[in-house]
């Protein structure tokens, strides 16, 4: 699994800091988070390609999270034969698409799927082959959404030695009992997936949380992921700010990244009232609290290891 850093900055696009946004790619494909204003260009620059990418994720109907997409949208309407894409975000997502495409008269032949969230939505905003996408209202000054995506478990490993003691005959049998079938051997005797296939594993999560104040369903989002991607809009001199606007200093998503027990911590939608020198103070200031923290970089591609 890789995760690429499209972006750190929030509010608004600036020329040394792109919008927050990052895909995450595993199983061939491409799962992007949020969609600011010119996302298209850094995800052009890091050669993601559009072939794979099959659904956007939308926190919140802010310019910032969500002005990017005409734009996406039409860059994938370029490629022969595009596959359905599906759109999953907050009410009123599907029709600030519809009516731009209206407004616009953008020409796009493929199919879009809307998944917007509703109170009896349940936890799980999509799922397909490789990963399931959970979802969770977050606290911000309009509805927004918090994203946790999990790969889906993996078989346990299968055990040659141990096959091979029990004199089982290499061939299509290991693969049965690998897909978690009891199979029957020649003599009669019955050989069961755990006698040669250990535990199964779990796969790699993600957590991708912005806008937001502190709040409780951050928790769940982000409970011993692997690596979160979490705003940081304020550094705490600006903490009455923060709370005014809706948003987290360092600290604050440091200390929920902390008590949710996550890894790797990367920050992202830094206020453009910082320079990018700040950024080392906001990294500092987020590792006293965190150790595993760092500010996000601009076309950073970070492999996440399975678990072992
Ligand atoms: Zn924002
Ligand atoms: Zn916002």
């Amino acid at each position: 699994m890789d995760c690429f850093v499209l972006g750190i900055g929030g509010m608004m696009p600036m020329p040394h800091r792109r919008l927050s946004s990052v895909a995450v790619r595993t199983g061939g494909s491409i799962y992007l988070f949020d969609c600011g204003e010119g996302t298209q260009v850094p995800y052009k620059e890091l050669h993601l390609g559009l072939r794979n990418l099959d659904v956007v994720f939308i926190s919140h109907l802010h310019a910032d999270h969500v002005l990017g997409l005409p734009g996406m949208l039409m860059l994938r309407a370029q490629m022969p034969d595009p596959e359905p894409l599906t759109l999953v975000g907050p009410p009123g997502l599907s029709r600030f698409v519809k009516n731009v495409r209206a407004d616009l008269r953008m020409h796009i032949r493929y199919p879009i799927n809307y998944v917007e969230w509703t109170r009896d939505a349940g936890d799980v905003a999509f799922e397909d082959g490789n990963v399931r996408v959970l979802w969770h209202p977050l606290e911000h000054s309009v509805f927004c959404l918090g994203f946790r995506l999990e790969e889906h478990i993996r078989p346990g490993r299968f055990d040659p030695e141990a096959a091979r003691a029990l004199g089982i005959p290499p061939g299509p049998l290991y693969g049965q009992l690998q897909a978690g079938k009891t199979v029957s051997l020649d003599d009669g005797r019955e050989i069961r997936p755990d006698q040669v296939v250990g535990e199964t594993r779990r796969g790699r999560h993600v957590a991708f949380v912005t806008d937001t104040v502190p709040c409780a369903s951050m928790q769940p989002l982000m409970h011993k992921v692997d690596i979160a991607f979490v705003e940081s809009m304020f550094l705490p001199e600006h903490t009455e700010d923060a709370a005014d606007k809706k948003h987290m200093t360092c600290e604050q998503s440091a200390q929920a990244a902390l008590e949710a027990e996550v890894d790797r911590l990367v920050l992202l939608h830094i206020s453009p009232r910082y320079e990018n020198r700040e950024l080392k103070r906001i990294r500092k200031l987020a590792q006293a609290v965190h150790p595993r923290a760092e500010v996000g970089r601009e076309g950073q591609v970070i492999q996440v290891p399975l678990p072992s």
